[in-house]
């Protein structure tokens, strides 16, 4: 009985000392980059959180085109320019993008952008001024030079919007590695970045929103590996919209349209970048199953899940290394 008493209370013991070697998880969450922003830290000490939304607050201005003096502000006033090496980095994978999507991802989106007016609640346009505006938009007019120099030729206005966030958080990754973290998760509303593990030791968990019911998960995917990152991006049609007559208008344009995409209502990428995951979400949103499957194929290491809503049920399909099983979905592939 003694003994029996004397284990348990060992047993105790042991898990609590085990439980407090477990390394803790420092959390903040910031309104900022129009989202919200959660950084998870898994480490002993307590990250500079003033000193990291800092950092966050100047790379999310050198990629805002509505910010006097920003870099891609002075792009679209000066018709080209140097801009700094991360700028440049971000431009030649969005100028990828857009040619590997034959234009459906198109940074020189802003005409069609500003028509729109989502960033102040969204208005629907006439359908001549959209006919006018959509033809302002080709990123072929944009030209990057291999010395660094960018050129807007014609009417050429450059908007990062579907790209700037992934390519954010990035460069917040870079940050908490120069700082010695390993172990870190980023969100900035949707746009995910993992590195390493939960306490050095599980996988990270995401969940997967419903397309149509924000307080609904379509499924939880474990990622994380010792050492390496990995992006999980989503893309949807409920993110930023506005509905007149009955009918849903959201933030994800087809330029070779002018008007909200309609084929999918939900795209989630992974990349081993965010920036790329987040360009490849915004294409394939655009491109719709089809090509949008053709176009994750051309980037070895992306893998996708894209929905589609059907007389009102959700379909779905996924690339071939896509992890998990998401129960609530009927797929057209496996
Ligand atoms: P979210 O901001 O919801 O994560 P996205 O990453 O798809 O969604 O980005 C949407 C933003 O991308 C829009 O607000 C706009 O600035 C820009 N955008 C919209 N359509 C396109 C497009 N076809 N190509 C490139 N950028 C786009
Ligand atoms: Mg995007």
């Amino acid at each position: 009985m003694l003994r029996v008493l004397r284990n348990g209370l060992l047993a105790g013991i042991l898990g609590v000392v085990l439980l407090s070697c477990q390394v803790p998880i420092h959390r903040q969450t910031r309104f900022s980059m129009s989202t919200t922003l959660t950084v998870l830290v898994s480490a002993a000490r307590d990250p500079d959180w003033q000193g990291l939304f800092d950092f966050v607050d100047r790379k999310a201005w050198q990629f805002d085109h509505r910010q006097e003096g920003s870099p891609i502000s002075r792009l679209n006033r000066d018709r080209g320019g140097n801009p700094p090496e991360e700028v440049l980095r971000v431009l030649a994978i969005a100028q990828s993008v857009a040619g590997a999507s034959g234009g459906a991802f198109d940074p020189t989106i802003l005409p069609l952008t500003r028509l729109w007016s989502f960033d102040t609640g969204g208005v629907l346009p006439a359908e001549q001024q959209i006919e006018h505006t959509r033809r302002q938009v080709d990123y072929s007019k944009a030209v990057l030079a291999g010395d660094g120099t960018v050129t807007l030729a014609e009417e050429a206005v450059i908007d990062l919007g579907g790209i700037a966030k992934g390519a954010v958080v990035d460069l917040i990754a870079d940050h908490l590695d120069g700082l010695g973290y390993e172990d870190f998760l980023i969100d900035a509303g949707g746009d995910i970045l993992v590195s390493g593990l939960k306490q050095g030791r599980n996988p990270w968990r995401i969940a997967i929103r419903h397309p149509r019911d924000s307080q609904a998960v379509l499924g939880v995917l474990d990622v994380g590996e010792k050492g390496s990152r990995i992006a999980v991006v989503t893309s949807g049609d409920y993110e930023r919209y506005f509905e007149s007559d009955g009918r849903r208008y959201h933030h994800i344009l087809d330029p070779r349209s002018g008007y909200p995409a309609g084929e999918l209502v939900s795209v989630t990428i992974i990349a081993p970048e965010c920036t790329l995951a987040d360009a490849l979400s915004t294409a394939v949103f655009v491109l719709g199953p089809g090509e949008g499957m053709d176009l994750l194929a051309k980037y070895p290491g992306s893998e996708g899940l894209l929905i589609a809503e059907r007389e009102g049920k959700l379909i779905a399909w996924k690339t071939s290394g896509f992890p998990g099983e998401l129960d609530a979905l009927d797929y057209v592939t496996k």
